[in-house]
């Protein structure tokens, strides 16, 4: 008996594997900038941006 599955060509799934996990909600987040003054909201937020996708997610802080 021989289950064995063979192994796939990596290098496109590899690629893929970072925009999978951010499609996931993965994000690989970066600080971007830190203790921006948002107007509108009138606080101070950090912004961050994924290595991966180039994302933005604002935090406020
Ligand atoms: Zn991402």
């Amino acid at each position: 008996m021989s289950d064995v599955i063979p192994f796939r060509k990596l290098s496109l799934k590899e690629k893929h594997k970072g925009s999978t996990l951010c499609r996931h909600g993965h994000h690989k987040w970066k600080l971007d900038k830190a203790k921006q003054f948002d107007v509108k909201q009138g606080k101070l937020i950090t912004i961050y941006n994924c290595a991966r996708c180039g994302k933005k997610k604002v935090k406020s802080l």
